[in-house]
């Protein structure tokens, strides 16, 4: 059954097109690809120009972390809608020379003048896009700090060198292919009404740069040469400071825009403080492997953690792929109903991650599981604090989110995942995000980067008193789903992989380590397998990809019950994989996003 279910999945994976050049919106003629397995180190991005940053660092001795924080900087200048210095993310790291994993959080953060009741407005909430695109959802912005502790931390190389790369980019400029055009074009009303943006990501015409010609950015060059020179503080104290305080108060718009721009209240004090934080991994186990994910505030670590321990019991060679599909879309719905229920920033709420994390919790609500059918609706939180010592105030009864934080429900949205590795055997799993695609439309005048929406990741209850683990909160930073991973068998690196897509990132990841750890899938075939994402949804339905919904598997699971609704593309992983005779697959997506780029130092045919 297992055979004849991976070939399934493997007819429907060269359905899809092998290659990302000669497929329909690649990212560029170059030919990239998107697999790449050899040793000396290995960077996997979703954009060739980034990747080839990565494997500069790297074959100029850089390790693993200069390699990684090159390519996010490009990836800043040729993936601006997606991340930047205007945003924030997660870095898991891998030390080898420590045998060590650590974590480092630069999420986006609340101004402290922010009080929850700026997200309402005459007794309702300040409508959802009027939030993405204001100066209200800006959260103080963290990449920087973030690539700079890391790689002061863990890196080999100083910041004014690894930004070289991006430098040069975005002087020289590149190549606009169908992705960026297309991400542009989705934005152009939006981007009109801010001549900051107009004038950097639009023609003269107020049109997308066509697909073929050079966009250059000489703002974020000047940006990213001043932090070259100044440091970290170039960007949260000074000039650059001021100017990011300025278009959050008053934003930059049109005059005669149409759209009402709401400002925010950040303060030069907001900056000045920002911290990126180190905090220890989820650590846990699944069928002998060691998973180290990040903690909170992305929830991504302990909902993937707490799928795996529910899953576990379930021996996947003993059941049909549908019988364990089934057991993997119901273990993934009870995971979300405690993300959802529990999970916030930890400065604020008390996270019960010991419970979560307990396999004796994972028996209590595995055992709650229907084996033969779908769950109709959404099932209940569990009571993780009852597992842990000492047991904190027993949870009391959820309040109505009145608008869920975005990431659960707007689909398609960007971010981006990197995965790199070096020849002394170091890590990296970083994904990193400004939110929406465009992140909340302004460019920083002069500055040439787009700020962060990410204060939509908050949850917001029917009334702003009502207490909420995601509800907004001054210094608060929102619960994420990003999910940069690490895999380990004995101590020896197997697997780092995420990827972006909201709260599907979880699933996304989870499905592809099923895919690799489980049915044995080769790398590039778990990220081209077709997606199915259930997040505890109100009725017996999961979001999947269409090659998903029409095969064999997702008839078998709708005779159990299940249901699917088209929810076009989900994710774009990049993953690394560390083979037993020492070469190392690094993988991005074949076709998703346009495809992305895999690169080794030293190819093995
Ligand atoms: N803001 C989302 C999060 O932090 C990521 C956005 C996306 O991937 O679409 O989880």
């Amino acid at each position: 059954m297992r055979r004849l279910l991976l070939s399934v999945s493997a007819t429907l994976w060269l359905g899809l097109g092998t290659g990302c050049a000669s497929a329909p919106g690649a990212r560029s003629s170059s030919a990239p690809s998107a697999t790449a397995t050899g040793r000396g180190g290995a960077a996997a991005t979703v954009d060739e120009r980034a990747t080839a940053a990565a494997l500069e660092l790297l074959k100029a001795g850089g390790n693993a972390v200069d390699a990684a924080v090159a390519a996010a900087s490009v990836l800043g200048v040729t993936d601006p809608y997606s991340c930047g210095i205007g945003g924030g993310g997660f870095m898991v790291v891998y030390l080898a020379q420590d045998k060590r994993v650590y974590t480092l959080d630069h999420r986006e953060t609340a101004p402290q003048a922010l009080e929850r009741s700026r997200f309402y407005e005459n007794g309702g909430l300040v409508p959802f896009d009027a939030l993405v695109t204001s100066g209200l959802s800006v959260g103080v912005p963290g990449s920087l700090m973030g690539w700079s502790e890391a790689l002061r931390l863990y890196g080999s190389r100083p910041l004014s060198d690894v930004l070289q790369p991006a430098i040069r980019v975005a002087e020289q400029g590149f190549d606009v292919d169908s992705t960026f055009f297309e991400q542009t074009r989705h934005n152009v009303s939006r981007f009109r009404d801010f001549p900051s943006t107009a004038t950097l990501y639009l023609g003269p015409d107020g049109q997308p740069w066509p697909v073929g010609s050079t966009f250059k950015n000489p703002g974020l060059a000047r940006t990213y040469r001043l932090v070259a020179q100044g440091g970290v503080p170039a960007f949260y104290r000074g000039e650059l400071a001021q100017a990011i305080v300025d278009t959050v108060t008053h934003p930059p718009v049109a005059p005669g825009a149409s759209r009402t721009v709401r400002p925010g209240v950040m303060t030069l004090d907001d900056l000045a403080r920002y911290e990126a934080l180190v905090r220890p991994p989820v650590t846990s186990s699944y069928r002998g492997y060691t998973l180290y994910g990040m903690g909170m505030p992305t929830s991504g670590g302990l909902t993937l953690a707490l799928t795996l321990n529910l899953l576990e019991a379930y021996a996947p060679t003993k059941l049909s792929r549908a019988d364990f599909l089934h057991r993997y879309l119901e273990a993934s719905r009870l995971a979300f109903a405690d993300r959802n229920a529990f999970l916030g920033d930890p400065a604020f709420v008390s996270v019960p991650e010991a419970g979560l994390l307990s396999r004796d919790y994972a028996a209590q609500r595995r055992a709650t599981l229907d084996l033969t059918y779908a769950s109709k609706g959404a099932v209940a939180p569990g009571n993780p604090f009852a597992f842990q010592e000492p047991a904190p105030a027993p949870h009391t009864s959820l309040p109505e989110v009145k608008r869920p934080a975005a990431e659960e429900w707007v689909l398609n949205k960007e971010t981006t995942h990197i995965t790199t590795s070096d020849a002394a055997g170091n890590i990296v799993s970083y994904t990193c995000t400004i939110e929406s695609e465009g992140g909340n439309g302004m460019v920083v005048p002069g500055y040439g980067f787009l700020l962060n929406n990410e204060l939509t990741d908050f949850d917001l209850p029917a009334s702003p008193e009502l207490p909420h683990p995601n509800a907004p909160a001054p210094g608060k930073r929102p619960r994420s789903s990003m999910s940069p991973v690490l895999v380990f068998k004995d101590g020896v690196p197997v697997l780092a992989l995420g990827s972006p897509g909201g709260s599907t990132i979880i699933t996304t990841v989870g499905q592809t380590l099923v895919n690799t750890l489980d049915f044995g899938m080769p790398l590039e075939q778990a990220l081209a397998a077709p997606r199915v994402s259930q997040r505890n949804s109100p009725d017996n339905t999961s979001q999947a990809e269409p090659e998903f919904i029409a095969s064999p598997e997702a008839a078998a699971l709708v005779a159990l019950g299940h249901r699917f609704t088209n929810a076009g593309p989900i994710g774009a992983l990049t993953a690394i994989r560390f083979n037993p005779d020492g070469t190392v697959t690094a993988a991005a997506e074949p076709r998703r996003r346009g495809g992305g780029s895999a690169r080794v130092v030293t190819p093995v045919k």
